[in-house]
């Protein structure tokens, strides 16, 4: 499973729709402080789901929405769309048999998020669930942030457990058993 490009529109800084592709297996972004290389993977996070907008470094969820510059007016939405290489249909469940899966998310100035995946309309759960298992997420550890490896290294044993259970494909089952034995 590969990133093949992340599509930015309305999101924070990036107001005109833009595409960022990824064509090897490494991939760099440098630039100046405050040019928004760290709106990109805010941009990844949120489109998997993150619902805190602490974790995006703003106030409230609408604060991802392009929110005006000194010759640009604020917009009405964000969107972000991950298109992913699933070849080896390691993103699994029902999508497994599609060789490039799409994962869209919508944010409207009222708040209201809607989901896509591969253009229909989901709910949270449904991308959430495509990636739990996988070590991608909102919250996994495929995205490695200032301060998360000291986080880790002070980490609680039950906090640590938490990783190891997503590294070894078991927090899917987990989660379905959660589930059921709270219906
Ligand atoms: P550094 O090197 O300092 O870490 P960076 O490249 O990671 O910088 P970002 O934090 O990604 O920079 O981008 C910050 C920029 O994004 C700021 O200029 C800020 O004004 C802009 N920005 C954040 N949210 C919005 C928004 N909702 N609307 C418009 N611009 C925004
Ligand atoms: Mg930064």
């Amino acid at each position: 499973m590969r990133l093949k490009s992340i599509k930015l529109a309305g999101f924070k800084s990036f107001v005109d729709p833009t595409t960022v592709s990824f064509k090897s297996n490494m991939t760099a972004i440098v630039g100046p402080n405050g040019c928004g290389k760290s709106n990109v993977i805010d941009a990844v996070r949120w489109v998997m789901g993150e619902s805190s907008a602490k974790y995006l470094r703003g106030e409230s969820m609408t604060d991802v929405i392009f929110n005006g510059s000194r010759n640009r007016k604020p917009v009405g939405q964000a969107s972000i769309e991950l298109v992913f290489d699933n070849r080896e249909g390691k993103l699994g469940g029902a999508y497994a048999q599609y060789a490039e899966i799409s994962v869209k998310r919508v944010v409207t100035r009222d708040a209201q998020s809607s989901y896509l995946l591969n253009g229909s309309k989901c709910r949270r759960r449904d991308i959430t669930d495509l990636f739990l298992g996988t070590g991608l997420g909102a919250r996994s550890y495929a995205i490695i942030e200032q301060g998360m490896i000291s986080r880790l290294i002070e980490a609680r044993p039950e906090e640590l457990r938490v990783y190891l259970e997503e590294a070894a494909g078991i927090s899917k089952y987990k989660e379905r058993r959660r589930e059921t034995e709270n219906r």
